[in-house]
């Protein structure tokens, strides 16, 4: 346990002057991260915004507690905008934030809603998701343990002033269904000088979509008599058939 020596009662107007002093400093010094859309971000800017909450937010509590703690950036995390990570050993002092560059580097001008509150920004909306995983954090390093549960909340809103858990922030498959595509919608793309049609089977950063081919080795449950092979297709090439 770590004792609480910081504020769990912040105003919203202190939670939205500091987080836009965090803002300004991150972007003042990162030309990549001050883009709109961003176009990239800096390790040396990750490891500041973590430097600057746990100084203004949480009196150096979670820099205290951890002796290791990690700001990554990734690609490949595409449900959600980020995720705090800890070994499940109790009392492990190492954790990481990691963060989607996939939702961060596609958001648009905005607005966006977030955890409650409104983004202005794509830059916003990456530290209100950061503050989200920076909640984790905390109750991880005073309970060893975290969820969403009304302790979680308790701090998400105290410190923050959050006053839920999701977002609006567009998926690849909220993308993707507003064009039409989604699991199990019928498409056609071009292969090779052909036109192919199939079914979508899963939606990513590409779709993949099963087309009948007696050449096939995959079945679909719904159609097990049928063979199939399998491509993987970017979303913009696909037509809903
Ligand atoms: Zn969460």
């Amino acid at each position: 346990m770590i004792p609480l020596s910081f504020s769990t009662n912040n105003t919203p107007n202190e939670i939205t002057r500091i987080r836009g002093k965090i803002l300004a400093d991150l972007m003042a010094q990162d030309a990549g991260f001050a883009r709109v859309p961003v176009r990239s971000i800096s390790t040396k800017t990750l490891k500041r915004m973590l430097q600057l909450y746990d100084t203004w937010f949480f009196s150096s509590a979670l820099l205290k507690y951890y002796s290791t703690f990690d700001v990554t950036m990734s690609s490949r995390l595409l449900k959600s905008a980020g995720k705090f990570i800890t070994p499940g050993r109790k009392n492990a002092k190492t954790c990481e934030i990691r963060m989607s560059s996939d939702f961060l580097f596609r958001l648009g001008t905005g607005t966006y809603k977030l955890n409650g509150l409104i983004a202005h920004s794509p830059q916003e909306a990456f530290l209100i998701v950061f503050e989200h995983e920076l909640c984790h954090a905390i109750e991880n390093a005073i309970y060893g343990s975290t969820g969403h549960s009304s302790r979680f909340m308790f701090f998400a809103h105290g410190i923050f002033g959050h006053t839920d858990t999701v977002h609006s922030l567009p998926t690849r498959q909220q993308e993707a269904a507003a064009s039409g595509i989604k699991v199990g919608s019928r498409v056609s793309f071009d292969f090779e000088g052909k036109r192919l049609v199939g079914y979508v089977s899963y939606v990513g950063k590409t779709a993949r979509v099963m087309v009948p081919d007696p050449r096939g080795n995959y079945h679909l449950e719904s159609n097990p008599h049928q063979k199939f092979l399998k491509y993987q297709v970017p979303l913009s090439m696909l037509h809903v058939y």
